[in-house]
C-alpha cells in the first residue's frame, strides 16, 4: 500500500500537473484539495506522508491552513509565489520542512527531489551530542522533521558508548564546546574507529572560534555548521552529507557485488578473504570453504531459455544466504558456480550445513509460470583448509577437485576430505 500526499492548492491546473508528476515519478497515491475545508475533510479521513500547501487559499488566504495542518501533526511543505523577504522568513520560523517557489517545471522536479531524499532520510539514524537539553530538543525537532531517526546524547563519552553499541547510525552531529571531551576531541576518537566514507560528522560551531572550523575539518569532519544558522542552510547540509555518504555506498556496492544476485563478486571475495586470513592468524581459527554448482544446468537454459536459468540462479543465492550467518562470505564466482566461506566452524557442522542446502535445494521446486515448476540440485565440494599451511588458491582448487568427484559420483551430493 502506498503513502498519500495531499496538495492544498485553489490552482486547479497547477495541482494537477504536480499530483501527476508525483504520482508518475513516485509511489504514492495523491489527493487534490481546492480549498481549507476541503483539506479538512482529507486530513480526517488519511494519515499523510507530505502535505504541500499553498498558502493563498480562498478560504484561508494568509496562509492559515499551515497552522492547522501542522496542530495534526503533519509535515508541511509550502508552495508559494510570493517572494517576499520578510514573509519568507516568517513562514520558514514555524515547524515546516521546507518553503518552495511553484509554477516552474523545475519548481515542480525539486518538490520530487525533496520527497524522495526525505523517503530515503527515514533509513538514516543520527546522533545528536550536545551538552545543552534546549539545543538537543532543537536539532531533535529538525532532524524528525526531516524523517531521520534520531538519538540525543549530552557529551562525547556518551556518544562513544552509543557508537559501539549501536551500528545504524550514520551520521554524528555534534557541539564543539562541551564539558570533559569537547566535539573536537569526539571527532579524533571516532575517526579511530570510523572513516568518512562510513559514518558522516557534522561539526556545529558557534562564529567566535574561527579556526575551531578547519580544525574540525582536519580531524576529519565531513562538514560543519556556524552557528547561528538557518533551518535552511542547517537541512542542506544535512541532506548533502548524507547524499555523499549514499552515493559512496552505492559506488562501492557497485564494485563489491555481483550484479544479477546482489551477492559478492570474486574480486570482493578475495579481498575480503585477505583481511581474515589475516585475522585469524592470531586467533587460529579455522575455517570451511564449500564449492557449490548447479547440476546439469546447461538443460534449464535449453529448455526454459537464459531468463529463466538467470531467475534459477537468483533463488539459489536466496537459498544459500539464508542459510549462511551474517559473517559467513557467500560469493558467486561465475555463471552457476558460487563459494562459501564458513568462518569458525569445525568439519562437523560445516559439513551438516552443506547437507543441509544440498537438501533444501532438492526439495525446492521454483515456479516459472502458473503450472510449470523446476526441480534442481547441486553439488558441493567442502574443504577444511589448514591455514597454516594451505594458501587460499590451493583451498579453492581443494574443494574444485572435490566439487568435480561430487559430479562424477553422480551429482545432488556433497563431497568432503572426510569420504576419502
Ligand atoms: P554440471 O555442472 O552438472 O556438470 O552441468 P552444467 O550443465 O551445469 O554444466 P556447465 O557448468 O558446463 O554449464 C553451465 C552453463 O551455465 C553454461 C552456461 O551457458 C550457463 N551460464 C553461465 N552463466 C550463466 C548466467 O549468468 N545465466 C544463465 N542463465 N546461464 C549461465
Ligand atoms: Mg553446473
Ligand atoms: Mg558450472
Amino acid at each position: 500500500m502506498s503513502q498519500r500526499i495531499l496538495i492544498v492548492e485553489d490552482n486547479k491546473t497547477l495541482a494537477k500537473l504536480i499530483s501527476k508528476k508525483i504520482e508518475t515519478a513516485l509511489d504514492f497515491k495523491v489527493d487534490v484539495a481546492y480549498s481549507m475545508s476541503e483539506a479538512k475533510l482529507f486530513l480526517k479521513m488519511y494519515k499523510y506522508f507530505i502535505t504541500l500547501l499553498d498558502i493563498n487559499l480562498p478560504d484561508a488566504p494568509n496562509g492559515e491552513i499551515i497552522d492547522y495542518v501542522l496542530s495534526k501533526e503533519n509535515h508541511v511543505i509550502v508552495l508559494s509565489a510570493n517572494i517576499d523577504k520578510e514573509f519568507r522568513r516568517n513562514i520558514l520560523k514555524k515547524n515546516i520542512i521546507d518553503y518552495v517557489n511553484k509554477g516552474g517545471v523545475d519548481d515542480i522536479n525539486y518538490i520530487i527531489q525533496t520527497i524522495t531524499r526525505l523517503q530515503k532520510n527515514q533509513n538514516h539514524t543520527v546522533l545528536v551530542v550536545d551538552d545543552s537539553m534546549v539545543f538537543r530538543k532543537q536539532m531533535q525537532n529538525f532532524l524528525q522533521n526531516l524523517f531521520f531517526k534520531v538519538i540525543t546524547v549530552a557529551h562525547g563519552e556518551e556518544a562513544m558508548g552509543m557508537l559501539h553499541t549501536n551500528s545504524s547510525i550514520d551520521l554524528v552531529l555534534t557541539d564543539y564546546n562541551m564539558p570533559v571531551m569537547n566535539g573536537l576531541e569526539l571527532t579524533y576518537e571516532i575517526r579511530k574507529e570510523h572513516n568518512k566514507n562510513d559514518l558522516g560528522i557534522l561539526a556545529l560551531s558557534s562564529s567566535q572560534d574561527d579556526e575551531v572550523t578547519a580544525l574540525f575539518l582536519k580531524a576529519g569532519a565531513n562538514d560543519f555548521i556556524k552557528k547561528p544558522f538557518s533551518k535552511e542552510e542547517f537541512s542542506c547540509r544535512i541532506n548533502n552529507t548524507i547524499e555523499a555518504l549514499e552515493n559512496i555506498q552505492i559506488v562501492t556496492n557497485h564494485a563489491n557485488r555481483d550484479f544479477l544476485t546482489g551477492l559478492y563478486n570474486r574480486r570482493f571475495f578475495f579481498d575480503a578473504m585477505m583481511s581474515y586470513e589475516e585475522e585469524i592468524k592470531e586467533s587460529g581459527e579455522r575455517y570451511a570453504l564449500a564449492l557449490v554448482d548447479i547440476d546439469h544446468f546447461k538443460k534449464v537454459n535449453d529448455t526454459y531459455g537464459h531468463d529463466v536459468g538467470d531467475q534459477l540462479i537468483v533463488a539459489l543465492s536466496n537459498i544459500l544466504s539464508s542459510s549462511t550467518n551474517h559473517r559467513d562470505l557467500v560469493a558467486r564466482f561465475g555463471g552457476e558456480e558460487f563459494c562459501i566461506v564458513f568462518k569458525n566452524i569445525n568439519r562437523y557442522s560445516a559439513l551438516d550445513i552443506c547437507q543441509r542446502i544440498r537438501q533444501e535445494v532438492e526439495n525446492f521446486s521454483f515456479q516459472i509460470d502458473k503450472e510449470t515448476f523446476i526441480n534442481f540440485t547441486i553439488s558441493i565440494g567442502l574443504t577444511i583448509p589448514d591455514p597454516e599451511d594451505e594458501s587460499l588458491e590451493e583451498a579453492i582448487a581443494n574443494a574444485d577437485m572435490l566439487l568435480y568427484k561430487a559430479k562424477n559420483a553422480g551429482r545432488n551430493q556433497v563431497v568432503t576430505e572426510l569420504h576419502e
